[in-house]
C-alpha cells in the first residue's frame, strides 16, 4: 500500500484526505478550521469509523497540522504504518509558469507566493499552508497541483484579452481558468465511462457548484474555459457574477460612489444567485421556485439563459460535440437544473431523457436519450483524488 495526503489550505482553515493509491479510496478526511481565531474547531473521519470532533484554541497552521496529526493517532490510520509517499497540496493559480504538477523546493514557494497578486485570497493561505506541512512531513515529497495547469493548453486566441499588450504582459493579464483538477478527471472520466478513446472525444464539462465553470475539452486538452483572469468571470454562481460589461463598474463607481474595494465584494461576495435572490444556496433558490415563487424563477432563468450561451459558443470552439457533462454540488445533484440548462437544444442533437435524468442518483450515469446525438452524463468530480493522482505522477 502506499498512499498520498491531499491538503486544501485556506487562510483560516485547511481541509485534507488521506487516499490509499492502489485502490484510490479514502483512508480519511478531516478538516480543521477557525485557526487564530478564539476558538478553532477539527473534525476528523477515518474511513468506517464515526467523524470525531473537537474544539480548541488553534493560533496558526502549524498548530493546525499538529492538531491533525493527533486524530490521525488518536482515530487512525496511523500514518507510520500508511507509508505515505508524497503530500499532494491544491493551488489555485500557477500563472503561466506552471504547466502540471511540480514537486515544492524554496523557489517553487517562492513563486507561487509571487503569484498572489492574481489570487490574493487564494495563494498566501496555500504557502501558510505548504510551510506547515512540510515542517510536520519534512522526509516526503511535497507536491502542487495548480487549479490552472490544465487549461495551459488553452490557445492564444481563447486566452487573450483585446486589451494593450504592453500592459497586458506586463501584469499577467490573460485568461487562467480555474476548476481545472475537476475538468480534467471529470472529462477523462467520462472517456473511461463510454469504453471511448479520449483523444477522440468533444467534451464540454459543466461544473456547478458555487464555483461554476464550464470547459471546452478537445481529445483530453482544455481549449477554453468561462473563468478567467480570476474565477469570478463566465456562469452565473452562488455569490459571483460571472460575465457582465466591466463598464458597470466604471458607472457605478462614477455614479454611485462605490469604492474598488466595494465593487470587488458586490461582484465576488453579493452577486450571483445571491445578488439575485437574496439566497447564494442553489437548493433553496430551486425550492422556492418549484413553491412558485417568480424571482426564484426569474434568477434560474439568467442562470440557464448564461449555462446555453456557453454551451453554443464550445459547440463552436469545438467545432463538434460529443459529450457534455455535468459534475459538483448542482451538477451532480439537480435533476431540475440540468433539464433547465440544456432546454432548447434538442435541435443541436440534446436531448435529456427525464426517466433518466430526475431519479437522484450518486452514481456516473447517461441521462440523455438513447437517440441524443450528443451523450450528456453526470459525473461525481473527485478533486481530491485528481491532486492525488497528479502528485503520484510527478514524484
Ligand atoms: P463548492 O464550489 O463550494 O465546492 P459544491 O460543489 O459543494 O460547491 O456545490 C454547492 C452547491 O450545490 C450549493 O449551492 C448547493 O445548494 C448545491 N446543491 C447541493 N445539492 C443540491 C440539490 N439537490 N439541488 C440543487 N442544488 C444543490
Amino acid at each position: 500500500m502506499s498512499a498520498v495526503l491531499v491538503i486544501n489550505s485556506g487562510s483560516s482553515s485547511f481541509k485534507y484526505q488521506l487516499i490509499d493509491m492502489q485502490t484510490e479510496t479514502e483512508l480519511a478526511s478531516g478538516l480543521v478550521e477557525r485557526i487564530g481565531e478564539a476558538s478553532g474547531h477539527a473534525r476528523h473521519t477515518a474511513a468506517g469509523s464515526d467523524r470525531v470532533e473537537q474544539t480548541l484554541p488553534i493560533p496558526d497552521h502549524t498548530a493546525g497540522f499538529a492538531v491533525m496529526l493527533a486524530a490521525f493517532a488518536a482515530s487512525g490510520p496511523q500514518l507510520s504504518t500508511a507509508n505515505l509517499v508524497a503530500v499532494g497540496h491544491r493551488v489555485v493559480q500557477g500563472g503561466s509558469i506552471f504547466q502540471g504538477p511540480t514537486v515544492i523546493d524554496d523557489e517553487v514557494l517562492a513563486q507561487i507566493s509571487a503569484l498572489s497578486d492574481l489570487a490574493p485570497l487564494h495563494n498566501p493561505a496555500h504557502v501558510q499552508g505548504i510551510n506547515a506541512a512540510r515542517a510536520q512531513f519534512p522526509d516526503v515529497p511535497h507536491v502542487a497541483v495548480f487549479d490552472t495547469s490544465f487549461h495551459q493548453t488553452m490557445p492564444a486566441p481563447a486566452y487573450t484579452y483585446a486589451i494593450d499588450t504592453a500592459l497586458a504582459a506586463e501584469y499577467g493579464i490573460r485568461r487562467y481558468g480555474a476548476h481545472g483538477s475537476s475538468h480534467k478527471f471529470v472529462s477523462e472520466a467520462a472517456a473511461e465511462f463510454l469504453g471511448r478513446p479520449l483523444a477522440e472525444l468533444k467534451t464540454i464539462v459543466l461544473h456547478l457548484g458555487n464555483g461554476a465553470s464550464a470547459c471546452a475539452v478537445d481529445g483530453g486538452k482544455s481549449i477554453d474555459t468561462s473563468m478567467g483572469l480570476t474565477p469570478l468571470q463566465g456562469l452565473v454562481m452562488g455569490t459571483r457574477s460571472g460575465d457582465i460589461d466591466p463598464a458597470v463598474l466604471f458607472h457605478l463607481h462614477r455614479k454611485a460612489g462605490m469604492s474598488i474595494e466595494e465593487l470587488d465584494t458586490l461582484l465576488n461576495k453579493k452577486s450571483g444567485m445571491l445578488g439575485l435572490t437574496g439566497n447564494g444556496d442553489m437548493r433553496d433558490v430551486e425550492d422556492a421556485a418549484i413553491a412558485g415563487d417568480a424571482v426564484a424563477q426569474a434568477a434560474l432563468d439568467v442562470y440557464y439563459h448564461r449555462i446555453r450561451g456557453y454551451v453554443g459558443n464550445y459547440i463552436a470552439q469545438l467545432g463538434g460535440l460529443d459529450v457534455i457533462v455535468f459534475t459538483a454540488g448542482i451538477g451532480e445533484n439537480s435533476g431540475i437544473i440540468r433539464a433547465g440548462a440544456l432546454a432548447g437544444l434538442e435541435f443541436l442533437g440534446i436531448e435529456i431523457d427525464p426517466a433518466k435524468n430526475d431519479p437522484f442518483s450518486r452514481a456516473a450515469r447517461v441521462i440523455s436519450t438513447d437517440d441524443s446525438k450528443v451523450t450528456v452524463l453526470v459525473i461525481p468530480t473527485n478533486e481530491e483524488l485528481e491532486i492525488a493522482r497528479q502528485t503520484l505522477a510527478v514524484i
